[in-house]
């Protein structure tokens, strides 16, 4: 005991002036912050296919209520939120577009609310726009037809590329004047082809009808290998308020009840499946499974099962 004590008196003493020689480290403590932040991709096989996220933008809103659960009452809202650890009155969204190189064909379905966003994660994730072979456009709402245009708005992004989208989805929007379709759709009109319900798009890229989100929305199924994957698009806008109350009315469903019945049919099948989704809004990267619970779906986010794929 009183050899522990002197040395426990020494190691004390000898900390004095070792105190002292740190005290110009307190200059460390002004080192600026870099602020929050991760890669702006993420990559992963599927069979004999290679499938990449990429962050395009996120930001955050607050009244997340008038957007995702405008017919649900403020207190099942809250609760709902504080169950799930996020907060009621704050939301982070993501805008994430996904590559498909199918070892023929490299596939970019969405471009983002404008060309920079998603052209800055193709290039850290090691691609150029002209490495781009088909764009597909799941639907034409801004944030996602908003970079078929280059920065000076009237140069496609993705020179080398064809254009596929639903038929459905096309004839609603050319039909009338709007804005975003014609600074960026109407100009390509040539170069699109038009899919309905099981068209093909590439190899092992097949669409699904998912009408609700817009009149004529779809999701695509992407098969490889016997592995299987949907990319979701806007199906289900929220991880937590659309997945797991799929009737929650969302402000930006054209037809709030077809958007619902679509949520519960596509996840429905997804949760059965047990096969990975793409949601385009989900927190990034994006990519996750739902298992049915309660009205509605909880959803897991990707941890290692697909680094597993190789
Ligand atoms: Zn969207």
């Amino acid at each position: 005991m009183t050899t522990l004590s002197r040395r426990q008196a020494l190691f004390a003493g000898a900390t004095m002036p070792l105190a002292a020689t740190f005290l110009p480290g307190i200059a460390r403590a002004q080192e600026a912050m870099q602020g929050s932040g991760f890669a702006p991709w993420n990559r992963f096989k599927l069979g004999s296919f290679e499938v990449t996220t990429l962050l395009a933008g996120t930001r955050a809103s607050d009244k997340p209520q008038e957007t995702f659960g405008t017919n649900a009452s403020p207190e099942d809202f809250a609760a709902l939120s504080a169950a799930n650890f996020i907060p009621a009155d704050m939301t982070q969204n993501f805008f994430t577009p996904t590559v498909v190189n199918t070892g023929s064909e490299i596939v970019l379905f969405d471009t983002g609310l404008s060309a920079e966003g998603t052209l800055a994660a193709l290039t850290a994730a090691g691609m150029t726009a002209d490495m781009v072979d088909v764009v597909v456009i799941t639907h034409m709402h801004g944030d996602h037809i908003g970079g078929l245009m280059g920065a000076d708005g009237t140069t496609p992004t993705y020179l080398n590329a064809r254009y596929v989208t639903g038929a459905v989805e096309h004839n609603h929007w050319s039909g009338a004047a709007n804005e975003g379709f014609d600074k960026n759709v109407r100009p390509l009109n040539d170069k699109f082809t038009f899919i309905d319900d099981a068209g093909s798009v590439a190899t092992g890229i097949t669409g699904m009808a998912a009408f609700g989100h817009s009149p004529g929305h779809m999701v695509y199924q992407v098969e490889s290998g016997g592995q299987r994957l949907m990319i979701t698009a806007d199906t289900a806008n929220h991880f937590v308020w659309s997945l797991q109350r799929p009737d929650w009315e969302v402000r930006f469903d054209a037809d709030k009840a077809a958007a619902a019945a679509v949520r519960k049919q596509v996840f429905g099948q997804i949760a059965a499946d047990r096969i990975p989704f793409i949601g385009y809004h989900m927190p990034f990267p994006g990519v996750g499974f739902v298992e049915a619970a309660g009205e509605g779906f909880r959803y897991v986010p990707a941890s290692y099962q697909l680094m597993l794929n190789g």
